[in-house]
């Protein structure tokens, strides 16, 4: 089967505003003078710090962990002194604790910090607790541990890994400067993932609009038979997990359901280097590129960011803000990325992004009332009632906006992009999620 042009039903054409930083190699960021580390910065349980004030940590030494199953633990991206263990904000809008290291600029790599042997010596189990041990969290929004990803149940038969190299959002580019730079590692990643789940096909899915890392890909898997490279449509939201399942493989998750349903597992391209990583280097989790761009920015850039860094210090390297104070700032793109109050917070392991609007184009729009053209259900790729939903969230009644399945809603934010009142849907649908989610609890 030919694997080019790809793409899914619905969805929005946007501009992607990648030029500003498409082009630009990774460089690596100035070593940080305090990194601040949260305890909790993945889907499931938060970690317990297992250093205290005072203590000297070294690069990579394990910080905090958890016993549950679904969380991820985190490990020190410096060598210095903890200064302070205490609640701080950080990106995506929670206040958790944080781990504050002052680094002594020696990075001092941790003694547990080495390869893990070859990949063909590896087994199963050893590479899935390879990636637990490296604190490995899905690296493209949601953060959910990869070490969960990897053991499905028994009655799940997955067939295949499929990499995630879509990156639909507007403006970001680090996916893009790390298949491009380093598809030999993302190679390799994919192959660890499809031994550890057993599985004999491996497709990787990029957007036409990087052809660069397309050819690099391409030219990375030569001779690996069961590894293939898809080209997709420029289309948002290409990335969302189940769209990309769609595109590619033709199955549709149901429901409420995952990726494992129908057969796949998938994996983002930056998560994909850190497996590589953890194992080729014995590396954990501790650093990752960001893109800091916008025309906010004075000097956009693909950075190589220490988990922990502030976005103060990468602004800062990036020339500042071009205007006396920024428009809006957000983590992550326009499209899904939560906007930000405060420079201070930290770097996350699921830190694609930092984009920094003018004052111009931050300007909201007046929202007006809804004229019934049903575009938002056009482009919904999840096929929902945006309109319905949302105007139920606006009357309180959560229980309608459930049975008009708000919960499948994936956040894409594509209905709020082509909705000629500027109506707030997806901040709607948002509130309703959460509403739904504290009732079913509650329960
Ligand atoms: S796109 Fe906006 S105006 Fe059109 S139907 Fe949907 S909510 Fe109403
Ligand atoms: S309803 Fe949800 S999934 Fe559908 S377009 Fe809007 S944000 Fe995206």
């Amino acid at each position: 089967m030919k694997l080019e042009n790809l793409t899914f039903k619905g969805g929005v054409n946007v501009p992607h505003y990648k030029e500003l930083t498409e082009n630009l190699p990774i460089e690596k960021a100035k070593e940080p003078a305090i990194v601040k580390i949260p305890l909790h910065q993945h889907t499931g349980a938060p970690c317990e710090a297992m250093v205290k004030v005072g203590d000297s940590v070294k690069v990579g030494q394990k910080i905090g962990e958890s016993e549950a199953f679904v969380s991820a633990p985190v490990h020190s991206s410096v060598s210095g002194t903890v200064k302070e263990i205490m609640d701080m904000p950080i990106p995506t809008g929670l206040t958790v604790k944080c781990v504050v290291i002052e680094s002594d600029g020696k990075n001092e790599l941790h003694e547990l910090v080495r390869p893990k042997g070859k990949l063909e010596d590896l087994s199963s189990e050893e590479i899935i607790e390879i990636i637990r041990e490296a604190g490995i969290t899905g690296m493209g929004g949601a953060s959910f541990p990869t070490h969960v990803k990897l053991s499905p149940p028994s009655d799940k038969k997955i067939d295949t890994v499929l990499i995630n190299g879509a990156e639909c959002e507007p403006y970001l580019t680090a996916d893009h400067r790390v298949m491009a730079e380093e598809a030999e590692k993302v190679i390799f990643g994919l192959k660890a993932i499809m031994k550890a789940l057993g599985v004999d096909r491996g497709v990787i899915g990029v957007e036409k609009n990087k052809p660069d890392a397309i050819k690099a890909l391409k030219e990375a898997s030569q001779g690996e038979e069961n590894i293939s490279i898809a080209t997709l449509k420029v289309k948002y939201p290409q990335g969302d997990e189940k769209r990309l399942i769609n595109a590619i493989l033709g199955r549709v998750v149901p429901s409420g359901g995952l990726p494992m349903d129908v057969g796949a597992v998938v994996s983002n391209a930056s998560t994909t280097r850190a497996i590589a990583e953890a194992i080729l280097e014995g590396k954990p989790l501790i650093e990752r590129v960001t893109t800091v761009t916008g025309n906010g920015i004075k000097n956009p850039k693909n950075l190589l960011v220490k988990i922990g860094t502030p976005f103060k210090d990468l602004i800062e390297e990036c020339g500042g803000f071009t205007e006396d104070s920024p428009g809006k700032i957000i983590a992550g793109g326009p499209m899904m990325g939560i906007s930000q109050f405060s420079i201070d917070v930290p770097i996350i392991k699921g830190s694609g992004g930092i984009l920094v609007l003018s004052k111009e184009e931050a300007k909201p729009e007046p929202i007006q009332p809804c004229i019934r053209c049903g575009k938002c259900l056009e482009v919904c790729p999840v096929k929902l009632q945006p309109l319905y939903i949302s105007s139920y969230t606006l009357k309180k009644n959560f229980d309608k906006a459930e049975e008009y399945n708000a919960l499948d809603c994936v956040e894409c934010g594509a209905c709020s992009y082509i909705c000629p009142a500027k109506r707030p849907l997806v901040e709607s649908i948002r509130l309703a999620k959460r509403e739904i989610l504290a009732k079913r609890k509650a329960k």
